[in-house]
C-alpha cells in the first residue's frame, strides 16, 4: 500500500485507490475493517514536499461498549497531511517556522506508506465509547441478558436508588460490626 512519489511530476494529481478489507485484517485489535476501503486524495507537489488532501471511506466493526455485540461504524474521514523527506526531520528550526494546522509526516525512499495513513484515520474515527446504537440498553448487570433482545426477571424488581444507597450503607455497618 505504498505510494510511489517518483510518478508525480505535476503540481497537482488525483489519486484513487480501493483496498480489500482483508488487507487490513490482523493489523489492529480494537476494530476490524469490514468494508472495502476507498481512498481518494489529491497530491500537491512542491519540489520535495507533498501534501495529501482527501478522504477515506469504509466501515469498521467493533464490539459495543455496553452490550458487547459487534456492530459496524461507517467511516468517512477527511485528512490533510504534509509529507517531508525524512532527511528534513533533523532540521527542527525549519519545522518551527512552518508550524501551522497541517499535520506533518515524513516519507522515505520516495514512498509514502498509505496503510499507515489509513490506519491513523481509522483510529481518529473511533468513538471514545463505541455504541451499537445511541439508546443501547446494554447487559443486565445481574444475569447478563442482552436487554436489547430480551427482558429478564431482575428488571422487574425495580429498586429506589435512594433505598439502594441506604441498604449499601447498612450492609457496610453490619460488616464492620
Ligand atoms: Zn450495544
Ligand atoms: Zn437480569
Amino acid at each position: 500500500m505504498n505510494l510511489d512519489l517518483t510518478q508525480f511530476r505535476q503540481p497537482e494529481t488525483d489519486v484513487s485507490r480501493r483496498y480489500d478489507a482483508e488487507a487490513f485484517h490482523g493489523r489492529t485489535s480494537e476494530f476490524r475493517v469490514a468494508d472495502p476501503v476507498d481512498l481518494r486524495f489529491k497530491v500537491y507537489k512542491d519540489k520535495e514536499r507533498f501534501r495529501l488532501v482527501g478522504r477515506v471511506l469504509t466501515a469498521l466493526e467493533m464490539p459495543c461498549s455496553r452490550c458487547l455485540e459487534p456492530f459496524q461504524l461507517a467511516v468517512d474521514s477527511s485528512f490533510e497531511i504534509r509529507y517531508l523527506p525524512q532527511s528534513e526531520s533533523t532540521g527542527d528550526e525549519e519545522k518551527k517556522i512552518e508550524a501551522d494546522d497541517l499535520s506533518d509526516a515524513f516519507y522515505r525512499d520516495e514512498q509514502i506508506d498509505l496503510s499507515q495513513l489509513m490506519e491513523e484515520q481509522f483510529y481518529l474515527a473511533l468513538p471514545m465509547k463505541p455504541l451499537c446504537r445511541e439508546d443501547c440498553r446494554g447487559l443486565c448487570p445481574n444475569c447478563g441478558t442482552n436487554l436489547n433482545d430480551a427482558t429478564c426477571d431482575c428488571q422487574v424488581r425495580w429498586e429506589d436508588p435512594r433505598l439502594a444507597g441506604l441498604k449499601a450503607l447498612m450492609t457496610r455497618d453490619n460488616d464492620n460490626a
